[in-house]
């Protein structure tokens, strides 16, 4: 096993990395930007190494830096968290010529899903069920109006080189397509640096439910079940449960076993997630994550299963902890984004949190690294904790749930708190009925009857 693993990462995650280490044993490393000397995770590491500017681009981003750290502190493995580098196949790629261990898949996998079309082929290839759409990516205008025309509208046009909700415009008509296909290629070009485009049909009240599965290097892929992210603003994620309200046992069983079968035939190594879209019955393939999610932790509330060892263990070349017979899913958990953010605007509010009160009691988990008198620096992302409950059904997690957010203080800085605590009186949200669109419908309303 390794005895030194490098944590290319900041905040909750970076925390959650070391956490798992410490517990196996190893020696962690983190690695900081001039902005976060101050940060948790660099005040819980074995050793830590400042490398470079507040802007992710010169730290965190960085790959000599990141490489050179690694190498000064003797670290025999780099686990990537998410966001950052995590998806970056050059610098799995890099890890390794450097006679390291790069915990995650390997660079061929990371790429190969990195690129929408590629993946979407993939992933019919392996017989996973996909939406609708354009055969690979769109050539001109004339096309994509001849693609939407046999697909039907509405269409959304996504970027091939797509993540983070970014990329993606939705025609109603033919009317809106040249706009939509002209936008979404100039968002995709800004954001990513290609322009390429495709198109697929528009679900107009779909879930979205993903799979998480881990494989090893022995043959072995399990399925860990479900997790619906449904609640999102903006394409971006809010919310997330497990398991879904939506889903029965048959439906879970069968999606389950489709995703581990093509998963295994792909020869994947690691965790992954494969993304669908849920709608009257049916489930449609659109993007598979090649890292642990933001949101794993609701999985391993109900598996008690911990992701980051089972990545760690894998990457030493161990096999599965467990087989699919004996993965128990157990009750049920959900977690809400807490980020610095207006809960209305949504406008992020960096700053010094003054006060600071995590709640807790049975079933409550707070992977955060806030503490009072911390500032929040205004480069990163505004994700500041997940506060996870668990419950034994999903009565009594919301239940649980609502508790802890009643008890939860942040004060100095805004936080979407606030926002869980009315999406708690919903009667949508306790009875679990909402598709991806819900979210951004009812704040809308909201802010139509403030206005009014
Ligand atoms: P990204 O990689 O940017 O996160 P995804 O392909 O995962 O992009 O899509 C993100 C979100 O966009 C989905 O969870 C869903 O809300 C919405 N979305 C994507 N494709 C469709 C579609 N065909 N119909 C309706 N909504 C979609």
């Amino acid at each position: 096993m390794f005895e030194k693993v490098l944590i290319a990462n900041r905040g909750e995650i970076a925390l959650r990395i070391h956490r798992a280490c410490q517990e196996m044993g190893i020696k962690t490393v983190a690695v900081h930007s001039t902005a976060d000397s101050e940060a948790m995770h660099v005040r819980l590491a074995d050793e830590s190494v400042c490398i470079g500017p507040p802007p992710a681009a010169k730290s965190y981003l960085h790959i000599p830096s990141i490489i050179a750290a690694a190498e000064i502190t003797g670290a025999q493995a780099i686990h990537p968290g998410y966001g950052f580098l995590s998806e970056n196949a050059k610098f799995a790629e890099i890890v390794t010529q450097h006679g390291m261990t790069f915990i995650g898949p390997t660079a061929e996998h990371i790429r190969l899903m990195g690129d929408k079309i590629a993946a979407k082929q993939a992933a019919i290839d392996t017989g996973m069920p996909v939406v609708p759409g354009s055969a690979g990516g769109l050539t001109d205008e004339a096309n994509a109006k001849k693609v939407a025309k046999e697909i039907g509208y509405p269409i959304i046009i996504k970027a091939s080189a797509g993540g983070g909700g970014r990329g993606m415009k939705v025609a109603q008509t033919e009317d809106d397509l040249a706009e939509a296909y002209n936008t979404a290629r100039s968002e995709a070009k800004a954001a990513f640096g290609n322009d390429e485009v495709y198109m697929e049909k528009y679900l107009t009240r779909p879930r979205h439910i993903e799979i998480q599965i881990v494989a090893d290097g022995h043959g072995n892929v399990i399925h860990l079940g479900e997790r619906d992210c449904s609640l999102q603003r903006r394409h971006q994620k809010v919310l997330e449960e497990a398991p879904s309200p939506a889903l029965n046992a048959e439906d879970r069983a069968r999606i389950g076993q489709i995703t581990a079968d093509a998963i295994k035939k792909l020869g994947y190594l690691g965790v992954g997630t494969v993304e669908y879209l849920f709608e009257d019955g049916e489930f449609y393939f659109i993007e598979m994550n090649t890292r642990l999610q933001v949101e794993h932790p609701v999985t391993e509330m109900i598996t008690c299963l911990d992701l980051v060892r089972e990545q760690i263990r894998i990457a030493d070349g161990a096999k599965l902890s467990v087989n699919q017979e004996n993965v128990i899913f157990n009750g049920h958990a959900i977690e809400c984004r807490v980020n610095a953010e207006n809960p209305t605007t949504f406008r992020p509010s960096p700053g010094k949190i003054t006060g600071y009160h995590p709640p807790g009691g049975l079933g409550v988990r707070l992977d955060s690294a806030i503490y009072a008198g911390y500032a929040i620096p205004p480069n990163y992302d505004s994700l500041i904790g997940k506060l996870i409950v668990h419950g034994r059904d999903r009565a009594e997690c919301l239940m649980r749930l609502r508790r802890a957010l009643n008890e939860m203080v942040i004060t100095g800085v805004e936080t979407t708190l606030p926002l869980f605590r009315d999406l708690m009186n919903e009667p949508d949200v306790i009875n679990g009925d909402y598709s991806i669109h819900w979210l951004e419908k009812n704040l809308k309303a909201k802010a139509e009857e403030a206005g009014g």
